[in-house]
């Protein structure tokens, strides 16, 4: 029965498509593709010439029929999205969805992913986390998310571009303050991969003075509010300090 793959591709580095995503893509009869200029470039280095088909966030929906038919027509498919795993703050949910309801098989092929390469090596908490995606591309629309975050206790990832980094951190400082620890993971698995380590208003304040920093993609990891261990900590602290005092 044929299937559909959703295939990740790389987030910067070519080296990083796995050989399974390049036996699938070898493999398939199409590919369906969020921009289909950036899939071919992919699909030329490997030497394969396949039927690539477009599937963005406007045309998403209208697409689905047409996979379906394909499916029932017997063609293995993949999905892939510019960069990374699709569905991540790409296209494919819809799809996905109605694939899956529609009772056919559907295989990830699995490789990068920027949010899980950034947590890997930010140096935060990872035993538990919350991917957030992009905030709004305006202010009042982030504080209104860093709001809702404000005593969120699991670490906070965040997508980010590049013209949008220092609003951002601007709001993020007036919301969960400028001593909130973070970790800035920018242009992954490239050339100039750095992370960023410190509070938010130190982070803002090199990234103001450092035009190259403001460069590239951007990961945005947060630390989480750690309010109760922090009343904790103070409790523990009194009733040592109560012990002592009572053993005078
Ligand atoms: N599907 C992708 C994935 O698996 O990570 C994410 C696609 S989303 C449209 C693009 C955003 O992901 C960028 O704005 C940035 O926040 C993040 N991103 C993608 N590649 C990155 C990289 N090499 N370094 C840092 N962030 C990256």
């Amino acid at each position: 029965k044929a299937s559909l793959y959703c295939v990740a591709t790389p987030i910067g580095n070519l080296a990083d498509l796995t050989e399974r995503a390049i036996k699938t893509l070898t493999m398939v009869d199409k590919i369906y593709a969020e921009d289909t200029r950036v899939s071919l470039r992919l699909l030329t280095h490997l030497g394969l010439q396949k039927p690539l088909v477009s599937l963005h966030d406007h045309n998403e929906t209208a697409r689905v029929a047409q996979v379906l038919t394909d499916l029932e027509q017997g063609l293995n498919l993949a999905l892939v999205s510019d960069a990374g795993t699709p569905l991540i703050s790409d296209p494919g949910y819809h799809l996905v969805k109605d694939v899956a309801a529609a009772g056919f098989r559907i295989i990830p092929i699995p490789g990068a992913c920027a949010v899980v390469a950034a947590l890997s090596a930010a140096g935060l908490a990872t035993d538990r986390f919350i991917f957030e995606g992009f905030l709004s591309a305006k202010s009042a629309g982030r504080r209104a998310s860093f709001t809702a975050l404000k005593t969120e206790e699991r670490t906070l990832i965040f997508y980010e571009s590049s013209h949008r980094i220092a609003g951002f951190l601007e709001d993020l400082i007036t919301v969960l303050g400028a001593e909130r620890e973070l970790v800035i993971a920018r242009e992954l698995t490239k050339l100039y991969e750095s992370f960023y380590r410190g509070t938010a208003e130190a982070l803002l304040a090199r990234l103001q003075g450092d035009s190259d920093m403001q460069k590239g993609e951007f990961v945005v990891l947060v630390k989480g509010a750690n309010a109760i261990l922090e009343q904790a900590s103070v409790e523990v602290e009194a009733a040592t300090v109560l012990q002592i005092l009572l053993e005078e």
